[in-house]
Parts: C-alpha cells; structure tokens; sequence
C-alpha cells in the first residue's frame, strides 16, 4: 500500500513517522521544505509537489491546520491528481460542515473519503497513542483501520463522514467547561481557604472528578506531571483549544443546540488566546479567576 502523506508539522510529522517504522511505503509533502529534509531522514520519501506526492498513491492523509487549507488542497490538487478510488483521509481538525463538503467533492471526483481527527496531542502523535474519531462507510474504515491502529490506540468509527469531527468538536467543548469548572473551583476554594492538596484530594475521588482535575490540574503542585507544575507549557496549546471552539460555536450555531456553556467557553478561550497566552496549556485559563 502506498501512502501520500500532507502536512509535516507538529502532529504530521510523527504521525508520517510512525507509519514508515511500521513498514508502510508513505511519500511526504509539505510546504515547509525544512520538514521535507527532516523527514527524510525517518523512511519517509520526500516528494516535491503535493501532486507528485500523490501520483500512484492508494490512500492520501492530510493533516493541515485548518478546513480552508482541506478544501484548497483537495480543489487545487490533490483530487485531481491521484488515480481513481483512491481513499482520502483528512486527519486535520475542521468543522463538520467543511468535512462533509471535502468528503462529497472527493466523491464527486471519483475517490472515497473519510474525515478521521485526532486527540491525544503531539505527545500522541509521537508514541503511536493518539484517539482517531473516524466518519466515513464501513468499508473505507476498515481499509483505513490498520493505518490508524499504527498512529493510535483508540479507534471508534462514529458514523457517516463529518462524524468524526462532530466527536472531536463535542468533546473538546465539554473539555473546556470541564477545565473552566475546575478552574473556578480552585479559585474559589483558595478565596475559601482551601489549600490546593486538600482540595485536590476532595475533588479527584468524589463526584466532581473529572480529567481536567486528576490529570490536568489547573493549579501547580498535586499532580507533578500536569502543565501547571511546570509553568502551563503545554500539554495542548490554548490558540488551539480557541480554535477548536470557534468550531464548535459554528456548530452550535448550525444546529441551533442551547448551549450556554459551550458558548461562553468559546467566549472566555477567545478573549484569554492573547499572544501572551495562547502558547500556554489552555488549564491556564484559571489566570482569569483570580481576585482582583
Ligand atoms: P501544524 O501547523 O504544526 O502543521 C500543519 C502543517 O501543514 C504545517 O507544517 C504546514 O506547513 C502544512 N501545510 C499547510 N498547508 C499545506 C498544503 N497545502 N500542503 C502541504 N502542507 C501544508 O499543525 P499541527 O499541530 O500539526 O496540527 C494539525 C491539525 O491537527 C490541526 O487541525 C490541529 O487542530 C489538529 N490537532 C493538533 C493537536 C496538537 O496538539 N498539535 C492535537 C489534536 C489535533
């Protein structure tokens, strides 16, 4: 199987990696020539045209920063270029809408498709650990499964194409109502006197227990290996939790879903992703509750 793979930065890059160590014949592109070069050097055969990197490809996997970049991409070149029935696969964070409208021009153009974000982060992508969402037809899932089961750990096919985003979007939403509670928890039992241990050791074995609590701890100190302890380096970026957002206000949006929280989760990471902020690990956002 020959693999086309698009977009070499952050999450690409050792995503692209991985697949080559497990054996696979994968052909990268990027429009940064640096990560070209570095990719090279990990079994990954570097192609000079998103075209080139296609040609003769069985399956095509993007991973772009956002839905323009998709649909450009696959207008301008990439559907055009690779042979017949070929399965697309776009692995990028985009909004439902935009999935479909990539799924239904792939299709148009005589290829199959299926969107298939990620989460579990760079570190994810490194180890081979990630969580794939994947929206598309049994068929092309189970064909594309093998691909996923390299790059990731978790696989859940979620329905139809634009699914998988939906998932993503959904679950990132309630992530950031998760981190903002927990957020003003601490805040508020700090004013109340608690300290961050006690409290900590209340919350992540009771009722209020949740991962942005046990894991991603908004305050530094009782868990060691959150981004809190070690000055909100991330972990995963605030920009992108704001970009996400914006994703998932698009689809309230759409749906006309009451989603009051969702909202003003979108608001409060959208006013906090200054430039200052927007590389800290989005439980930073617990800067925003303080006193004064
Ligand atoms: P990134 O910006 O580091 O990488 C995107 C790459 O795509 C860049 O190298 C860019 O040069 C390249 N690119 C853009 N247009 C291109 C084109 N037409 N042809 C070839 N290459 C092109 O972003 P990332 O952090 O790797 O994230 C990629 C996607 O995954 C985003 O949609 C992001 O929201 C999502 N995501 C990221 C994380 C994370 O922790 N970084 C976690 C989950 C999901």
């Amino acid at each position: 199987m020959k693999i086309a793979f698009l977009g070499l930065g952050n999450m690409g890059f050792h995503m692209a990696r991985n697949l080559a160590a497990a054996g696979y014949d994968v052909t990268g592109f990027d429009v940064v020539e640096k990560a070209l070069h570095a990719i090279a050097e990990h079994g990954v055969t570097p192609a000079d045209s998103a075209r080139a990197a296609v040609d003769g490809a069985d399956v095509v996997i993007t991973m772009f920063p956002a839905g323009q970049h998709v649909l450009e991409a696959y207008q301008n070149d990439l559907l055009d270029a690779a042979k017949e029935n070929t399965l697309f696969i776009d692995s990028s964070t985009i909004a439902v809408d935009d999935a479909k409208q990539a799924a239904e021009m792939a299709r148009a153009a005589g290829h199959r498709a299926i969107d298939a974000p990620v989460s579990g982060g760079t570190k994810g992508a490194d180890q081979g650990t990630l969580t794939f969402m994947v929206g598309g037809n049994q068929e092309d899932f189970d064909q594309a499964k093998p691909l996923f089961e390299v790059m990731g750990r978790k696989i859940v096919h979620t329905g139809e194409s634009g699914t998988g985003q939906a998932a993503k979007v959904v679950n990132n939403m309630a992530l950031a109502i998760n981190t903002i509670g927990a957020a003003e928890a601490f805040s508020l039992g700090e004013n109340l006197g608690l300290s961050h241990q006690t409290l900590y050791d209340v919350m992540s074995t009771s009722a209020a227990q949740s991962w942005a609590v046990s894991t991603n701890c908004p305050v530094p100190g009782p868990v060691p290996e959150a981004p809190a302890s070690h000055d909100y380096r991330p972990g995963f970026a605030t920009a992108l939790m704001a970009k996400d957002l914006g994703l998932a206000k698009a689809a309230i949006e759409s749906t006309q879903t009451p989603a009051d929280f969702g909202m003003a989760a979108y608001r409060a990471y959208t006013d906090f992703n200054t430039e200052e902020n927007s590389g800290k690990d989005f439980s930073a956002i617990i800067q925003t509750k303080k006193k004064g």
